[in-house]
């Protein structure tokens, strides 16, 4: 039984990760990132997910200071931005990132998406920066299982996370097969479908049964499935309704009730055709 926000997953090297985390998606950098990240740890959260690209590092890192929480009791994730891949700038991608952070080391450093012909040669870097010690935990972000299959033939480490869309109406079975049996830990965006979920009513039915809304029995069925997730929010009563998630277990039935809502859709971009 899942019990707290503090409950924590074991990667393949032995580093523990929150299951649950916020994440910080199109949330602008200053006063709307510090107010965010300031909420979510005062509500609990310990894990929080940024990217280069996201272009928020810095007010992420001072929020985190100005919490007075010690660094060592914050989970931070970054990404590599697609511009840095494509340039053949990972080391200065990631250094810049410690910069902005004003941090010595992230928890977890992801490629954020596999961009074609670069992103081999691009894992070989980070498992570079892995051995440094810099980067607790190294994975990638938007990697099919064909991706997983080129890495794991031509690459030292396996991936100990992989970041990608999940969500009620987006299971991916196979990917979802193929990361447990190789123990690189899923972990879901846009798992409230950017705000979607409100609208399936099968959602709302369940919810009904244990007196939570669709984005609290969405987020706890991803939790059950043994899955991490990072659902963002800018609203201080839906940071904390997201958080509110650990009262209850969902039951077997409803579990296979959410099973059958996927329908392979999704809300971003595809990892194949992506133009990012
Ligand atoms: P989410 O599925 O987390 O949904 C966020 C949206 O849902 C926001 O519009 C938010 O609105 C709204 N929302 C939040 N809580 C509730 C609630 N309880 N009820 C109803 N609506 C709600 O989408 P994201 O795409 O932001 O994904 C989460 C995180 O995953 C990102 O922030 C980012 O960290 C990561 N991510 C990673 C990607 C990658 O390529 N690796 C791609 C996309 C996301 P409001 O803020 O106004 O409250």
């Amino acid at each position: 039984m899942i019990k707290s926000i503090t409950d924590a997953v074991t990667l393949a090297n032995g580093v523990e990760m929150p299951r649950l985390g916020f994440g910080l998606a199109d949330v602008p950098d200053g006063d709307p990132v510090i107010r965010a990240v300031g909420w979510a740890l005062e509500a609990g959260y310990r894990l929080i997910d940024t990217a280069a690209a996201y272009g928020n590092e810095r007010g992420v890192g001072w929020a985190i200071r100005r919490s007075g929480l010690r660094r060592e009791e914050v989970f931070l994730t970054t990404k590599l931005s697609n511009a840095d891949q494509r340039a053949g700038r990972v080391v200065e991608g990631f250094e810049t990132s410690l910069a902005r952070l004003g941090v010595e080391y992230v928890d977890l450093y992801l490629i954020h998406w596999p961009v074609p012909g670069k992103y081999v040669e691009t894992w070989k870097t980070l498992e570079q920066i892995y051995h440094s010690g810099r980067a607790r935990a190294i994975g990638v972000s938007n990697y099919l299982v064909h991706h997983l299959q080129d890495l794991a033939q031509r690459a030292e480490i396996v991936p100990m996370v992989n970041q990608v869309e999940f969500h009620p109406r987006l299971q991916n079975p196979p990917l979802q097969h193929y990361c447990r049996e190789r123990h690189i830990q899923l972990e879901a965006y846009s798992p409230l479908m950017r705000g979607g979920v409100v609208e399936v009513p099968e959602l709302a039915e369940v919810g009904r049964k244990y007196g939570k809304t669709p984005a609290q029995v969405t987020l706890r069925w991803i939790l059950q499935k043994g899955v991490v997730t990072i659902p963002k929010s800018v609203h201080r009563e839906r940071i904390l309704e997201n958080a509110n998630i650990f009262d209850f277990e969902l039951a077997e039935e409803d579990m296979a009730t959410i099973d059958r809502l996927d329908q392979d859709l999704r809300t971003g971009a595809h990892p194949d055709t992506f133009d990012l």
